[in-house]
């Protein structure tokens, strides 16, 4: 582009460095997606589709950028490391709502917030982790809980009022009891949300000379571990490497 005098702005887009030596988190967060979910006729608590639409966009954005050493989701929000724009997520959001959900017409534009945190130690950024995760966990229970009563006839104020005060050990004793469910039984993917790490494979082949040849295959993989205790990230250890 020819310079011109006006160029100068542009100087104002490079002032701000990005700080060396720590991690940045963005997390995206669907906007108004209480009302999205219910116009959109998801299943409640826990629309599976939902959660594999958001994970495939997760996916695909970690796969075109290899800096994203590691991906977080669960309900309509996402955790990632390292800068990524928005747009993206929600351009494939929008993209790939038809083969997720076939027989449901997009009513309207899914928005997602986006905000960056910078951590600055190792500690932080799995105590965030260990945040979300156990976030997901203590919602998930509520809701399952939640759900169970109004699909057994108790009204949506009712229900509020009876799981008000309860601790963890009333709503697991209220789902077996009442609802015969093992709340340990419910799918990983709700209790524990998404995890997507980068998975780089290594395999032969053979040559048309004959010969063996290594080759790389990089892929994503999503997982629906606990990323709160020690066994994730000495099994991974090369994600706090940088
Ligand atoms: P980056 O991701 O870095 O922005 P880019 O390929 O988008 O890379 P830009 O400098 O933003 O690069 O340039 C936009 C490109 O898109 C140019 O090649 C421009 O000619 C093309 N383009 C944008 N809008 C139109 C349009 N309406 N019709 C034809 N070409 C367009
Ligand atoms: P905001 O714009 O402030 O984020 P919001 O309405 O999106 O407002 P959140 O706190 O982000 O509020 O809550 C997300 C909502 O979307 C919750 O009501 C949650 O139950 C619903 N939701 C998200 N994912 C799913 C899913 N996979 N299945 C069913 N409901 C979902
Ligand atoms: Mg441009
Ligand atoms: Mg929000
Ligand atoms: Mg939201
Ligand atoms: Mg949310």
């Amino acid at each position: 582009m020819a310079n011109s005098k006006y160029e100068y702005v542009r100087n104002f887009e490079t002032n701000t460095t990005i700080l060396p030596e720590v991690w940045f988190v963005v997390r995206l967060d669907g906007q108004g997606f209480t009302k999205f979910t219910t116009d959109h006729g998801f299943t409640k608590p826990n629309d599976k589709a939902a959660l594999d639409l958001m994970n495939h966009c997760a996916k695909l954005i970690m796969s075109k950028t290899p800096d994203i050493s590691l991906a977080y989701g669960q309900s309509d929000e996402y955790s990632k490391i390292v800068s990524i724009i928005s747009a993206q997520f929600a351009s494939n959001y929008t993209f790939y709502w038809s083969k997720f959900f076939p027989n449901t017409e997009l009513r309207y534009p899914p928005a997602f917030d986006a905000r960056i945190v910078i951590y600055p130690t190792d500690k932080h950024l799995r105590d965030y982790l260990s945040w979300r995760q156990a976030d997901c966990h203590i919602n998930n229970m509520y809701n399952t809980c939640f759900w169970e009563l109004v699909k057994s006839g108790v009204g949506n104020k009712e229900a509020e009022k009876m799981l008000c005060g309860t601790n963890s050990g009333d709503k697991n004793e209220l789902l077996f009891s009442k609802f015969q469910i093992n709340y340990n039984t419910i799918p990983e993917i709700f209790r524990k949300g998404s995890v997507l790490i980068h998975l780089v494979e290594y395999f032969e082949v053979t040559t048309p000379e004959n010969t063996l040849a290594k080759r790389m295959k990089k892929s994503v993989q999503i997982l629906h571990c606990d990323i709160i205790r020690d066994k994730f990230w000495n099994e991974h250890d090369s994600l706090l490497q940088g």
